[in-house]
């Protein structure tokens, strides 16, 4: 599940100190992603760290970390095994941050049940004209993305941040007014950076 750790980030989770982990595998095929290689490319030619090994990490930074944050790839997508990390992870004391694309809106709701999840930023990807597109995808389903907005609204009110990349030739300003109008709140302008080239 885990494909990477980042010791120590000032700038992932807003106003805390914190690490990040990224699991690998994703649902969406950004062509434009930063991680494409642990997210679709090749994800398994990438070692797993053994969650028990972050666990470890996080135990030997009590004091000095506030939180972990749990990007990827889609995080969402390993289901009951990043929940029970999660709580693992909340357990220590730790604020716990997750990425999501927004795809799994029952695992966002299961965690604020859980009370394992203290903030989410959620990647609004263009129009839903284009999501799909922008997404890597020839068909997508818009509603779980609906259904995640609205999620993050009303059960994460004042911990969660809506962000876009704004991808040359895709993503316009217009439409992220557009989507700022539908959400009722301000999306963070992400620039756009070239990816790497896959080895
Ligand atoms: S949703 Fe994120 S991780 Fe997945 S392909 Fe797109 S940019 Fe990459």
């Amino acid at each position: 599940m885990i494909k990477g750790l980042e010791q120590l980030t000032l700038v992932d989770y807003p106003g805390h100190i914190a690490a990040t982990v990224f699991t690998g595998n994703c649902n969406f095929r950004c062509p434009w992603c930063h991680n494409k290689e642990i997210s679709y490319i090749n994800p398994d030619a990438f070692p797993t760290i053994p969650e028990e090994e972050i666990i470890e990490f996080m135990r030997s930074r009590i004091s000095k970390l506030e939180g972990l944050c749990i990007t990827g790839g889609e995080p969402t997508i390993w289901e009951e095994r990043l929940l029970k990390f999660m709580g693992n992870i909340k357990e220590l004391g730790f604020l716990v941050k997750l990425d999501s694309n927004g795809t799994k809106p029952e695992f966002i709701l299961e965690a604020k049940k859980r009370n394992i999840v203290d903030y989410v930023a959620m990647d609004i990807k263009n129009i839903f004209e284009k999501y799909a597109e922008t997404a890597g995808l020839i068909t997508l389903d818009i509603e779980p993305i609906k259904r995640s907005i609205e999620i993050l609204k009303n059960d994460f009110p004042e911990h969660h941040q809506f962000r876009t990349t704004m991808v040359p030739n895709l993503v316009f300003e217009e439409d992220i007014v557009k989507m700022e109008e539908y959400i009722g709140e301000k999306i963070i302008r992400q620039e756009y950076k070239e990816p790497r080239p896959v080895e």
